[in-house]
């Protein structure tokens, strides 16, 4: 690998979309071609849209698979997937040398990509030996956690005070209490910025709906954001999944200024602002001093669709890349691909170690 923004063919898009599966050229070296197959796209979901429900359902199945398939188009599918979103373990050494003469700096998502995805939201805890790791990467690199998660909960599971925290899939960044290497003076912030505070009221009423209208589907769990709300599905019959949709979609029709997205097994209502986990990103680097450097190398790692706002972030400032966790081939904006946490915390590991071995005095913050 060399950069992300030479590996790609549109440069306006910053995706190479492949007509057919006989057609594909060879990967790049370091996979930076990204195989996009259109029938899984969807764009925020419409709240008021009358055919919407299935194409939710069915991009949250696409999103969240459970069982492997065995069929030989699905076989060559994933075969075709991992060429172009290889392992980030297996091209390690190539994401240093990208890396070189640049600050690193590291995004990372937390459910599903620090912590397994678990049917109680509420206890998808972090490992010690994940939080160990962390710890070490944040002494070596900015790190932050940026999650649809309420800040404080994910604060809670992750407890390192030392992160920036963007909780609310962005609208609630804090900067680090613990001081380090990277936020000495006036950089430990309490608050770096809430650009949905006006929504706050409207959230909490629409919360408290949903709980009442959905307390009749087995299983069904809204979970307060803050600035946002989460419906999971996690633990809700499928045959029941068309229902819940409904019954959020029936209280969200009379909230225009919020829309409606879709993740792994559940539903998000956000402000319609436009701000996202790409922003944050971009927020963050700005606040680390980074905002404007030719210099830096951003690195983010997540499962879920609403971090491709993030990965596409990245192609589009042509800095850094991102890296999608997944067993399955989906739809990704990433250059890489780890398969589960576990790897998530070897990549992190080797990168602590590489660091460890090879310090680079030209850090800029
Ligand atoms: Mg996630």
């Amino acid at each position: 690998m060399t950069q992300q923004n030479v590996l790609v063919s549109d440069t306006k898009s910053g995706v190479t979309v492949f007509p057919t599966t006989s057609q594909k050229p060879p990967p790049a070296p370091g996979g930076g071609y990204i195989s996009i197959q259109r029938r899984w796209v969807l764009k925020d979901l419409e709240i008021n849209g009358g055919q919407r429900i299935n194409a939710w359902l069915e991009s949250m199945r696409a999103s969240s698979p459970t069982h492997l398939k065995s069929t030989p188009s699905f076989a060559e599918e994933q075969t075709s997937w991992i060429l172009h979103h290889p392992s980030a373990l297996d091209m390690f050494d190539q994401i240093i040398e990208a890396s070189k003469g640049k600050q690193i700096v590291m995004f990372l998502d937390y459910d599903g990509t620090l912590s397994p995805i678990v049917e109680d939201p509420d206890r998808a805890f972090m490992s010690d030996s994940m939080r160990k790791t962390v710890r070490k990467l944040a002494r070596y690199f900015p790190t932050a956690i940026v999650t649809g998660r309420c800040k404080d909960k994910v604060y809670n599971f992750v407890r390192l005070a030392e992160l920036y925290y963007a909780g609310s899939h962005g609208m609630d960044i804090k900067g680090p209490t613990r001081s380090s290497k990277y936020n000495k003076g006036s950089k430990a912030q309490a608050v770096l910025y809430q650009p949905a505070s006006e929504f706050l009221p409207m959230i909490d009423e629409v919360y408290k709906q949903l709980v009442d209208k959905t307390k009749s589907t087995p299983g069904a769990k809204v979970e307060n954001n803050k600035f946002c709300v989460s419906v999971h599905f996690r633990c809700v019959d499928e045959k029941k999944w068309s229902e819940l949709a409904h019954q959020v979609k029936s209280v969200l029709k009379d909230h225009p200024k919020l829309r409606l997205t879709q993740g792994r097994k559940v539903l998000e209502i956000r402000p319609t602002i436009k701000w996202d986990k790409g922003k944050a990103l971009e927020f963050l680097l700005e606040s680390l001093g980074l905002g404007n450097c030719s210099d830096v190398f951003p690195i983010y790692i997540g499962d879920d669709r609403s971090d491709e706002d993030a990965f596409k972030k990245l192609r589009d400032r042509g800095q850094g890349f991102g890296i999608l966790v997944s067993k399955f081939a989906k739809d990704t904006n990433a250059s890489y691909s780890l398969q589960e946490p576990n790897e998530v915390m070897k990549f992190l590991q080797r990168l602590v170690e590489w660091k460890h071995l090879t310090p680079q005095p030209c850090s800029r913050v």
